[in-house]
């Protein structure tokens, strides 16, 4: 589960991210917001769920730390590039502090 204030913050962030995308590409049709599966699992985020209304969560290849418009439409290189956000400061808190595995040393002979 994830935690409603964080999720909260990112959606906001999403749905800031969207609204300048379809501000600036109003002919674009969004349907979803790709994001690392690395991002989507450490925000306790699903796959495949609407994130957004109308806009579906997918995990891509993509940069974490970073989620892109999915849209129908065409962009040259350079326009995508400013709709990619940083969620790092929605995520960075998220990553539990794993601990190493104890390794059992081996006494020399
Ligand atoms: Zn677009």
């Amino acid at each position: 589960m994830a935690e409603t204030s964080k999720v909260g913050h990112l959606l906001e962030r999403l749905s800031q991210g969207v609204a300048a995308h379809d501000r600036e590409n109003p002919e674009h049709h969004t349907w979803g917001i790709g994001m690392a599966y690395f991002d989507i699992e450490r925000l306790g985020l699903e796959e495949g769920e609407e994130i957004l209304p109308g806009i579906v969560l997918r995990g891509d290849g993509g940069m974490t730390g970073q989620f892109r418009i999915l849209c129908d439409g065409q962009h040259d290189g350079s326009a995508a590039e400013e709709e990619e956000e940083a969620v790092d400061a929605v995520a960075e808190q998220e990553v539990p502090a794993e601990p190493l595995p104890a390794r059992p040393v081996t006494p020399p002979l």
